[in-house]
């Protein structure tokens, strides 16, 4: 309908309502204005606007019932148009009813009107909805222009959230396409086929208007296929009918965040060093094996510890980044050997474990299979390994322990493969052990008694023996002293089986310390008794004690501290512990030399010295070792080796001793050597002090 044809057919005149609540009622109003800018009518288009009185307005001049700016603009608008002719349009924003409201008003010029003379039509329309719907748009224009700046976050902007309206420059970098190719494509397009699903009921239910948004974390792919870990932030905003106005999409690329995430997540259940699985995830997977087997699985599994053989003396000799390298090769060769569900991890140091899930569904088939895989192991880690174009040979041994239904728990089972393993070392290593039960006992028989020696030193459960040393004539010359262990509940213990796990322990220092004092006390009371003033007391060293950096320093101090003659005592020292450092012992040799104390060679002819060293140490004396004299008569070689040492004494200038002499012939046929000091059963067994007479 035409402004004309309303102002034609409806007509209202003097209202007694507020110029306000009048307004306010009438969406579109027509007002009619002489030149002066007095109203003449306010005419509504609705009907029921009829009644209501507009005297508030008819008859009055546009300033006496606005105010300026509005005054002005309104008085303006209409001398405008009927100065001109031409309709005006103005926008203002005045008070309603319901706060402020948006206008637009329309001036037209009446010629010829009603009221006798020109008039001038305003039309004014109420558009606050119009108008803030159009200031949220330019306020959300111009945010999203400061946000489509953001050099470091994705951008996006679309109208019905299907697909993208607008994208800013940082996410066509992320996502390496052209803006056009991008606005082109559905969001499903480059996002992570495995995260659409996921994607998918969120934004279902934002297009039925079940949620205005939502975020989530997801891979988009770029066009050159990067995956691309993001967090997206998606917010629609909607019309009064609920329909989709526009929907914004943040994209937060969090592929640090990601890397970080998944590197702590590796730093935790991977070691650094080979990437294997590390001993915490090894001991999940494990423990999950553990729990199959409770729940009712029969099968068996087994498990596996593999320790490189001498891998510290390799590491000390190339260098621990040689030592590095040598550990990844091996790591990645077990993992050549092994296939899921088959897990190998790095246990620390040059320790692997193998779980082997399911090994065979009976205790034989279970053998053999992890007794193909330790072949197999024990071969690929024996192959030769070139690190910088060198090669290097390396060996491992293996302990195998295998578990069924009622399983021991993860720390037993642990225990036994390496149980295990240690036996596979001791076998001569480079091989694999089965677990069995003897070897736990035998392992805590060795706890036991490491336990018990402890208290052995404070109960001084030791006793020092003494065996003779004599010379051709058969006269005594000395003896060596020997320890033994009088255990409250085992009785005598042989030193051949707690020496070695004193040195294992420790122990052995004190042990060492007591045997020296005990050896010295004794020299210096024979001192003081006619007949036993020129005896010798020869005692054994281990290597442990001896390599104490105050070595010396003790056995001067026990000298001191007893009064013995330093000239009668003789350390025996093994061959085997000359292996390492030999400028140390020489040092400490010399030291002691000094003082007059003498060296005796033990055990000589089963190590391995290079006669170049041997020349270098200040000795006294060679001792023949026992398993020569043993077969002496019946095995050539080891007459000749007999032979050939005393040789070298000779050459050497030292004296020569030969232990283990059980019968006259033997030593006779030391005799015919050159060898001329004995000891053994023939001459006396090691005896208690008490017993050890001197025999005339
Ligand atoms: P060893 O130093 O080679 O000692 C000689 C061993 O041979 C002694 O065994 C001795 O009893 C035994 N023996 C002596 N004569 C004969 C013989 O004619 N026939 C046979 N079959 N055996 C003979 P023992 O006393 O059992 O000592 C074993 C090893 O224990 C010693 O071997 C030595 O290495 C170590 N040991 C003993 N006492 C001490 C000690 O006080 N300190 C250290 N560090 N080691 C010790
Ligand atoms: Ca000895
Ligand atoms: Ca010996």
């Amino acid at each position: 309908m035409s402004i004309l044809k309303m102002a034609e057919t409806q007509l209202v005149h003097h209202t007694d309502v507020i110029p306000v609540a009048l307004l306010d009622a009438l969406p579109d109003v027509l007002f009619v204005f002489d030149e002066q800018g007095t109203y003449l009518s306010v005419i509504s288009s609705q009907h029921n606007l009829k009644n209501l009185q507009a005297n508030n307005f008819i008859d009055r001049k546009i300033n006496e019932v606005w105010q300026d700016p509005l005054a002005s603009l309104f008085m303006n608008a209409v001398s405008q148009t009927f100065k001109t002719g031409k309709p005006q349009t103005l926008e203002y924003e005045r008070q309603t009813l319901h706060g402020l409201g948006w206008f637009e008003g329309r001036t037209q010029l009446l010629v010829d009107s009603p009221y006798g003379h020109n008039v001038v039509l305003f039309l004014a329309r109420d558009i606050s909805e119009r108008k803030q719907l159009e200031i949220t748009r330019n306020k959300m224009e111009s945010q999203l222009n400061s946000i489509y700046e953001l050099g470091f976050i994705g951008f996006a902007f679309s109208i019905d959230g299907r697909k993208w309206g607008r994208v800013n420059r940082y996410l066509c970098e992320l996502l390496e396409y052209p803006e056009a190719e991008l606005l082109s494509l559905p969001w499903t397009e480059f996002t992570h086929p495995d995260d659409i699903l996921s994607n998918m009921n969120d934004y279902k239910l934002m297009l039925n208007g079940q949620n205005d948004g939502y975020s989530l974390d997801k891979r988009y792919i770029s066009k050159t296929g990067r995956v691309i870990p993001v967090h997206i932030t998606v917010r629609c905003s909607r019309l009064p009918d609920g329909q989709i106005e526009y929907v914004t999409t943040m994209v937060e690329d969090i592929s640090e965040r990601v890397r970080q995430e998944s590197e702590i997540r590796h730093l935790a259940f991977y070691d650094a060093l080979t990437s294997l699985p590390n001993r915490s995830h090894f001991s999940d997977r494990l423990q999950q094996a553990l729990k199959m087997r409770h729940e009712g699985v029969t099968r068996y599994a087994a498990l596996m510890f593999i320790d490189l053989d001498h891998f510290k003396t390799l590491n000390d000799t190339l260098g621990h980044e040689k030592g590095d390298e040598l550990l990844r090769l091996v790591a990645s060769r077990l993992s050549d050997c092994i296939k899921e569900p088959d897990v190998v991890a790095r246990q620390g140091g040059d320790e692997f474990v193998v779980l082997l899930a399911d090994a065979g569904d009976d205790l034989q088939s279970a053998r053999i299979s992890s007794a193909l895989l330790g072949e197999k192991i024990l071969a690929v880690l024996g192959a030769p390994y070139f690190i910088d174009g060198l090669e290097h040979n390396s060996s491992a041994s293996i302990g195998i322990t295998m578990f069924a239904e009622n399983p021991p728990s993860s720390d037993e089972l642990m225990k036994h493969a390496d149980i295990a393993m240690y036996q596979a070392k001791n076998l001569g290593r480079n091989m694999f052990c089965f677990f069995d039960h003897q070897m736990q006992e035998k392992v805590t028989l060795r706890a036991e008694l490491s336990a018990d020696l402890r208290i052995a030193i404070r109960d001084e459960q030791f006793r020092l023996f003494y065996q003779p040393q004599v010379n051709h004539s058969g006269l005594v010359v000395g003896a060596e002293a020997l320890i033994r262990w009088e255990h409250p509940v085992r009785g005598m213990v042989s030193p051949a089986e707690f020496i070695p796990l004193a040195e294992e322990t420790g122990v052995i220092l004190s042990v060492g310390n007591w045997v020296l004092k005990t050896a010295c006390q004794q020299l210096a009371e024979w001192a003081r008794k006619p007949g036993y003033n020129m005896l010798t007391i020869a005692v054994n060293v281990s290597v442990r004690q001896f390599h104490q950096s105050d070595f010396v320093e003790r056995v001067l101090s026990i000298i001191d501290e007893t009064g013995a003659d330093p000239t009668k005592l003789k350390l025996e020292l093994t061959e085997s512990m000359l292996l390492q450092d030999i400028e140390d012992i020489i040092e400490k040799m010399t030291l002691l030399k000094k003082r007059g104390i003498g060296f005796s060679l033990d055990d000589f002819g089963t190590g391995y010295s290079s006669l170049v060293y041997l020349k270098r140490l200040p000795l006294d004396q060679l001792k023949i070792d026992q398993s020569f004299v043993r077969d002496l008569l019946t095995d050539p070689n080891d007459n000749e080796i007999a032979r050939t040492i005393v040789t070298l004494a000779e050459s050497m200038k030292l004296d020569v001793i030969a232990e283990g002499v059980e019968t006259e012939e033997q030593r006779d046929r030391l005799a015919s050597h050159g060898c001329f000091t004995y000891q053994g059963y023939l001459f006396g067994k090691p005896v208690p002090i008490e017993s050890f007479i001197f025999p005339s």
